[in-house]
């Protein structure tokens, strides 16, 4: 390491560690906080570094408590020029999560296509290991050397559960069930539901839903932008062969741990949270995506079979905070120390947002792409135009069995309404 890296972590206050990395712009130096959540460098650089910096090629990750914007501050280095994007994560090794000494998280990059990473969660079973989650498909050899790195011996990963059909989570299981991770008589867990949504999502010829939307109505402008985000996700799931099916409420003990499938629909139509009790330290919920970002519904892409996923959240909400556990692991950030105080902040959540989009577009029919049109103008969209399409159209299912709003149309891509 060079003087400039002594110096950051010299700098660095005592709750944060830092490695060395490598990324496509040369050694990087990480510093990681005990809640390994990612702090945007883009936009703390952009912020926090006019005259004082960080030196070239240097990796950012914090805890998002304000350390590290201090660490910053406090240094006397210069930026010359951010880091690539996708080198945030070149290092996944396993890492104990405070207070749960039974397992480790390995945090899988979302590469180019988001900012962000995914945990895939190795949990000790005291008679082999479980994986929870996967990560995208291009990921996997990474998600194998830090397989490596936690000690694992191929052959002996006694199951991999996987919480639902989008990429993320279950593209790289095909390869780590092909890479000899798995034990002969371990099973690649999906609910059935997840396996049967996931081969209509990602194995439907592209084609076919590219028509689709050209015949209702999405602006031809916009069919490349969907095509694309249609290929891709294909491409990350790499769909596995011969899962193990299962329903919620299946069980499993292995080793000291019983792992309970729980159906949690909402974020997915076939979403399931895995609850994971250990005979000896207790219990905690792999949450999946049930904690995906600030906006309801938290949607997926080409979702539109649920009925009212945003009431579905609701009552998955509380069937995972009135269970025994008080912690929860999320897919995505840091852990959730306490499921009920999360579920009580998620219901004003809601009734906030319900009352935004009454107070947004009541009294005016409206299809969902008006309102990705409207939102995305206004700079208030969450994430990808799909996922503010399908939030769109869960709402309008939402107010509709609240007898706030009256279907127009019910095609999946006219999706309308008229709001009371
Ligand atoms: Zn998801």
């Amino acid at each position: 390491m060079d003087a400039e890296g002594r110096a950051i972590l010299d700098l660095l206050p005592p709750a944060l560690t830092a490695r060395v990395i490598d990324t496509p712009a040369g050694p990087a130096l990480a510093v990681v906080g005990d809640q390994l959540t990612l702090v945007d460098v883009e936009a703390l650089l952009s912020q926090a570094l006019p005259a004082e910096g960080v030196p070239v090629g240097y990796v950012l990750v914090a805890d998002g408590d304000g350390a590290l914007e201090d660490l910053v501050r406090r240094s006397e280095l210069t930026l010359v020029k951010p880091v690539p994007d996708s080198s945030h994560f070149s290092d996944v090794s396993p890492r104990r999560i405070p207070g749960l000494d039974w397992i480790r998280v390995m945090r899988s990059p979302l590469g180019e296509h988001t900012r962000g990473s995914i945990n895939v969660y190795l949990v000790d079973t005291g008679d082999g290991v479980v994986l929870i989650d996967a990560g995208f498909s291009t990921e996997a050899p990474r998600l194998s050397t830090a397989l490596e790195i936690a000690g694992i011996e191929r052959g002996t990963v006694r199951a991999l559960f996987v919480t639902h059909c989008h990429a993320d989570h279950v593209g790289a299981a095909a390869a780590i069930r092909a890479q000899g991770w798995l034990a002969e008589d371990a099973g690649l867990v999906l609910h059935s539901e997840t396996d049967r949504l996931g081969r209509e999502m990602f194995l439907t010829p592209a084609d076919r839903f590219v028509n689709q939307l050209i015949d209702n109505g999405i602006a031809p402008a916009d069919v490349p932008e969907w095509r694309a985000g249609l290929d891709l996700m294909a491409d990350l799931a790499n769909w596995p062969a011969e899962p193990r099916l299962v329903d919620g409420g299946t069980a499993v003990t292995i080793g000291e741990v019983r792992f309970e499938v729980v159906s949690t629909p909402g974020h997915s139509p076939d979403h399931v949270a895995i609850r994971a009790s250990h005979r000896i330290h207790g219990e905690v919920v792999f949450l999946g995506d049930m904690t995906l970002g600030s906006k309801l519904p938290q949607c997926g892409v080409r979702d539109w079979e649920s009925l009212d996923p945003i009431e579905d959240m609701r009552r998955s909400w509380q069937t995972v905070a009135s269970g025994a556990a008080a912690m929860g692991l999320p897919g995505h950030g840091a852990p959730v120390p306490d499921l009920r105080e999360f579920r009580a902040q998620f219901e004003q959540t809601y009734t906030d947002e319900l009352m935004a989009f009454r107070r947004q577009y009541g009294g005016r029919e409206l299809t969902a792409a008006d309102v990705v049109d409207e939102r995305t103008r206004a700079g208030d969209g969450f994430g990808p135009k799909q996922f503010v399409f399908y939030g769109a159209i869960a709402w309008f299912k939402h107010l509709e069995r609240l007898g706030q709003a009256s279907l127009v149309d019910e095609h999946p891509i006219r999706y309308s309404v008229e709001l009371l």
